[in-house]
């Protein structure tokens, strides 16, 4: 008798693994089989943990602090969070309107989960982080892709926003800096968008911060609870410590929102981890609360690297790349290698195609982008040394170099 088979959740058979985790995994493959692989794959920063956050985290070990805290987090968190939107997006919080979770990706999850009914529509510019559209399918949810185009800066305008939005739209989300594309919503860019918001209030918006502090050149950071007060009554900010503390592994996110959602989303955190690590809880207090230096010194080693790459990159024939404002990636445009043939005799039909080239036949790994919903580009994490950095953009260059 044959085994009975299972069937899987339904809303799980249809979503895709994350694109970049894939990227990690050929690479892993690769490297275990011998192969040197220069990765500009990994959303996350080469840095260490500053040395006084992990303290805190020995310290809250050595002293005991090992049981659960409260479900949406250690109320001293907590009152640090409110200070931190206080302090750096003049929000003014109170501790019971935010919540810790597992990671902002965490945040994201509970909040379209705490809201989403089966049709539910979520508007999403693209390019967009991989894991938007793939949480929405999660939560039954369906995603509306607008596509945010390079002759819009890679932003999403305020008539694509109203032609977008039905009776069905229950979220937008914007993320500013952006994954993939690095670029940065200005603070008239936001208000625009809010007046379209303001036209319709059955639209909540997901404002994803979480690259807030990788910002460059003279640019200035806006969220948009911050520049639309009228709409904060709707609006759910979030952010977390990994990116800006490189603290991708202690799985700290946050946010502030509306009273009814934060107490959906702690329902929902209650059932679901019991909140955060206490460890970790104590090392993100350190990081909010302590002092702020390696915030400005990793801003500085990312904005050398980004025009460092984006002058290689700039230089090679049939790549091109916009200047991204912030985050530490470069979206690259590989348009014009289309249609060409590799020198192991491949021909690049798509971008993923390029990016599989790339790695089999150069050792450098990228993300291809449309994965991120927008091709043909793809997206190279700067968060390496310049050293890699420099190694890597002269093989992508002899690549280019050897096409027919
Ligand atoms: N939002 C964006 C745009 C991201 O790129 C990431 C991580 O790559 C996250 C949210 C989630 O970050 P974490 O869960 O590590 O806090």
């Amino acid at each position: 008798m044959s085994p009975i088979k299972f069937e899987l959740n339904r809303f799980l058979s249809s979503a895709k693994s994350s694109a970049t985790y894939k990227v990690m995994d050929r690479v892993a493959s690769r490297r275990a089989s011998g192969a040197s692989i220069i990765s500009l794959s990994a959303g996350e920063p080469d840095f260490d943990t500053p040395l006084h956050i992990c303290e805190a985290g020995i310290a809250a070990i050595r002293s005991g602090q090992t049981r659960y805290t409260q479900v949406a987090g250690m109320k001293s968190l907590r009152e640090a969070v409110a200070d931190k939107f206080h302090r750096e997006n003049q929000l003014d919080v109170s501790w019971k309107d935010t919540l810790v979770s597992s990671g902002g990706k965490q945040i994201i999850f509970n909040a379209l989960s705490a809201t989403l009914n089966e049709g539910d529509e979520v508007i999403i510019p693209a390019p967009y982080w991989v894991s938007y559209p793939e949480i929405v399918q999660l939560c039954g949810g369906r995603s509306v892709i607008v596509a945010a185009t390079v002759d819009k800066g890679f932003k999403l305008t305020p008539a694509a926003l109203r032609s977008a939005i039905t009776t069905r739209t229950k979220w937008l989300i914007l993320n500013s800096p952006s994954n993939p594309s690095g670029a940065v919503y200005s603070r008239c860019e936001l208000e625009a968008l809010s007046d379209v918001l303001s036209e319709n209030p059955h639209v909540l918006v997901l404002s994803d911060d979480i690259y807030e502090h990788l910002i460059f050149d003279r640019t200035e950071f806006f969220t948009l609870a911050q520049v639309a007060p009228s709409l904060r009554h709707r609006v759910l900010t979030m952010n977390g410590v990994s990116k800006a503390y490189a603290m991708t592994g202690w799985r700290i996110g946050y946010c502030t929102g509306p009273t009814w959602l934060i107490e959906a989303m702690e329902k929902l955190q209650g059932q679901q981890t019991s909140g955060a690590c206490t460890i970790s809880q104590h090392a993100a207090l350190a990081a909010l609360t302590g002092p702020q230096q390696f915030i400005h010194e990793s801003k500085t080693i990312f904005q050398r690297r980004r025009n460092l790459v984006i002058e290689l990159l700039n230089d090679v024939p049939g790549l091109f790349c916009e200047i991204p404002q912030g985050a530490f990636y470069a979206f690259v445009s590989c348009q014009a290698l289309l249609g060409r043939v590799t020198s192991a005799g491949t021909t690049l039909s798509t971008d993923e195609d390029v990016v599989n080239a790339l790695l089999d036949e150069t050792g450098v790994a990228v993300v291809h982008g449309s994965a991120f919903g927008l091709g043909p580009y793809f997206r190279v994490a700067y968060a390496t040394n310049e050293e890699l950095l420099n190694s890597a953009c002269h093989a992508i260059r002899s690549f280019c170099e050897s096409l027919r």
